[in-house]
């Protein structure tokens, strides 16, 4: 089946790691041109080693999201590049692990600064050029703690519900100029930030595949696994592309059964 991304352009925000990193890789293999960005200028230069796509297909951009003006920049440089974009993919962030008698007020703030503005500093500026696109599409890499809170996670599920309800409102402001908001909700895949929380919580000797075999059963995984970012990139390349045209306002489960809401 043709995705009809082969000549689109696609912008992964925290393209240069886990799920991030898979997308891109994805959209190269299809064809389309690709912009990632990511605040660690060496983690950024490895991925693009690790997707070795043409030069004239990738263009890696060093940029904190919540940097205004550094994501205007890196709009003004995809553009220069590649004339425009067609899909949006609003992929980077990190969860925080606090229950409500740790957090601060001033953990608070940030973590909403963070579920929140890396979607709206990036949607912003690259609105213009989704506007002159006939496919435009966006979709965000959110958490399945949006609609299935944790104690542990207050924080992180506190902001990914409230940008649920955001991204419901763009996606009725956006829908009479074409432009369709869509997300996927995760429950836990392997990543870098997963494999950072393997190194900081494993016992000594314990393996990985010991460490997210236990956590897939801790957390009650229906499909007894942790999932591959690769799986997570693969539905947002479905949410991304002309696939799912008729497809707005909603959101793709990608937990392996771990929700338990109908
Ligand atoms: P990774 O840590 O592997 O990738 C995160 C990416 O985002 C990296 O490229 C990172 O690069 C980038 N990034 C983080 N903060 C910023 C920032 N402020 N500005 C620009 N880039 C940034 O993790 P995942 O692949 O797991 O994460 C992808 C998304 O999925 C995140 O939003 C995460 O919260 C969400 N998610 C993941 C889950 C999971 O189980 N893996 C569960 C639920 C949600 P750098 O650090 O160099 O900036």
């Amino acid at each position: 089946m043709d995705a009809k991304v082969s000549g689109r352009t696609a912008v992964v925000t925290g393209g240069s790691s886990g799920i991030g990193l898979e997308t891109a890789r994805l959209f190269l293999e299809e064809g389309a041109n690709v912009a990632i960005c990511g605040r660690d200028p060496d983690r950024l230069s490895a991925a693009v080693d690790d997707l070795a796509a043409d030069e004239a297909r990738l263009l890696p951009f060093q940029c904190d999201v919540l940097d205004k003006k550094r994501v205007t920049a890196f709009a003004q440089a995809v553009e220069k590049k590649f004339g425009g974009i067609d899909i949006l993919v609003n992929n980077a962030g990190q969860a925080r692990l606090a229950t409500f008698a740790e957090a601060s007020d001033e953990n608070w703030r940030e973590e909403f600064e963070l579920k929140l503005f890396s979607v709206i500093h990036p949607t912003r500026a690259f609105l213009p050029m989704l506007e002159q696109s006939p496919v435009p599409s966006i979709v965000c890499s959110n958490a399945l703690l949006a609609k299935q809170p944790e104690p542990h996670l207050v924080l992180t599920s506190s902001a990914r519900a409230a940008v649920l309800n955001m991204l419901r409102s763009l996606a009725s402001e956006f829908a009479p100029k074409g432009i369709r908001v869509n997300s996927i909700l995760i429950g836990i895949i392997e990543s870098g930030q997963i494999h950072r929380r393997y190194e900081a919580q494993a016992k000594e000797g314990e393996s990985w595949e010991d460490w997210a075999a236990a956590l897939a059963r801790a957390r009650h995984i229906p499909l007894g696994r942790i999932g591959r970012a690769q799986e997570a990139a693969q539905a947002i390349f479905f949410l991304a592309s002309p696939l799912s045209s008729f497809i707005t306002g909603t959101t793709l489960d990608i937990s392996g059964g771990q929700s338990r809401f109908v």
